[in-house]
């Protein structure tokens, strides 16, 4: 039930906006509310929030379908931000905190993003710069992050922050949740290879306020609270790459059955045949895998060989998504460098899918230490 809405939702309300939306460099607010009004902002939260839970293997099907049809990377970061920027305070955060910004996110009211990233790296999270000094009941930021993606429109940021100075290590990281609103923050819109319909921003913190209730779990326990949330973000990468990549599918299999050359429908010349069966194989494996994953994500099974196993899935399905899309240009031939196929805009997006998240190098190292390597 959830893939036929979601199929026809792609098809009536996003595929036939999305071309202006991604010249526009911004899709309508609305779609946040139109999400939420059909329950999917809030699938997979607790009731109390307004959510409704799900297990991974619905939610991933809601971002498979969902990437399928719009074939839109953009969308899917931007109207979906708050599944990496909730996480953390869902799971850490004060009640009070909870009831003050989880319900107007998952109602589409409020909208939320994590900043992590920081002009001077991304990868290496333990050494990030951004401070937090404690001054009576209010913590005092100063820093910067960037290619925060809904960092222009966030009415809520979970920042990572280092509140202890004397620590340049993973011990004096904490998380914040900062208001949009919040004196002293600056955010400046990001010019972007693909995802053009979804905002990304730098932001700059110039001693900014937030109250210390505000604080997300224990001071100095942030880097795992971090750490942890890139496992949901993971998965939902690959579901996503995998929607991506079915959509390449679908568009060079129907552009194949349609067009001639030779006197005959490309799609019978062998050579063309194999692409498409190349392009499967790597589909199959990739749902196979984020159902095992997924599965297990479901029945509390989450150690140490399962994170590996998130991490290559995550190189897997984003490999999978570059191979169907370079697969499904070359068939379009000329028709997929022009704007306005699938094929080309993802083929402009797999290499965010391949470096946000954790990059194909990171998830390697990662993998390597989980497994014992
Ligand atoms: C469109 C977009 C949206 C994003 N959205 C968000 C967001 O919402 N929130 C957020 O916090 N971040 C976001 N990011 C940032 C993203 O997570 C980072 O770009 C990513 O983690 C890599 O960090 P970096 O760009 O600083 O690269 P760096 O860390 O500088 O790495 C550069 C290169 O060096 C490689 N490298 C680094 N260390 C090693 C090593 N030990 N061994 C081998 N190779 C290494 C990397 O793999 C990479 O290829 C977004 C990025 C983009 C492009």
């Amino acid at each position: 039930m959830i893939e036929d809405m979601a199929r026809r939702f792609a098809e009536t309300e996003i595929r036939p906006g999305l071309e202006a939306w991604e010249e526009a460099g911004e899709f309508p607010r609305e779609l946040y509310t139109k999400l939420a009004e059909l329950g999917w902002l809030g699938m997979g939260y607790p009731e109390e929030y307004g959510g409704t839970p799900a297990p991974w293997s619905v939610r991933n099907a809601l971002s498979i379908t969902l990437g399928r049809y719009t074939g839109s990377g953009g969308i899917m970061a931007g109207a979906f931000s708050h599944t990496i920027g909730l996480p953390p305070i869902l799971r850490h955060g004060s009640a009070e905190l909870k009831q003050r910004v989880v319900p107007d996110v998952l109602s589409g009211r409020k909208i939320a993003a994590l900043a992590i990233t920081e002009p001077g790296g991304g990868s290496d999270v333990a050494a990030l710069r951004t401070t937090a000094r404690r001054d009576g009941d209010h913590y005092v930021v100063d820093g910067e992050k960037v290619f925060i993606t809904s960092g222009m429109r966030a009415d809520w940021i979970s920042v990572a922050v280092r509140t202890d100075s004397d620590n340049k290590g993973a011990g004096g990281i904490s998380m914040l949740a900062m208001p949009g609103d919040a004196a002293g923050l600056s955010r400046s819109a990001l010019k972007k290879m693909g995802w053009l319909c979804s905002d990304t921003a730098h932001l700059r913190f110039d001693g900014v306020r937030v109250p210390v209730a505000n604080l997300i779990g224990e001071e100095g326990k942030g880097f795992k609270i971090v750490m942890t949330n890139f496992n949901g973000e993971r998965m939902a990468l690959a579901a996503l790459a995998l929607g991506m990549s079915e959509c390449c599918y679908d568009e060079a299999l129907s552009w194949a059955r349609e067009r001639k050359a030779f006197g005959s429908a490309i799609v019978n010349h062998q050579v063309i045949r194999h692409k498409l069966v190349d392009m499967r194989m790597r589909i199959e494996s990739t749902r196979a895998w984020l159902q095992s994953i997924s599965d297990r994500a479901d029945n509390d099974q989450m150690g140490p060989e399962w994170v590996a196993e998130v991490c290559m899935l995550k190189n897997h399905s984003t490999q999978a998504m570059q191979f169907c899309a370079d697969q499904a240009v070359q068939i379009l031939g000329g028709m997929g460098f022009m704007r306005g196929t699938a094929s080309e805009r993802i083929y402009r997006e797999v290499k965010v899918a391949m470096i946000g998240g954790g990059s194909e190098e990171i998830m390697k190292e990662l993998a390597s230490r989980q497994l014992g390597i």
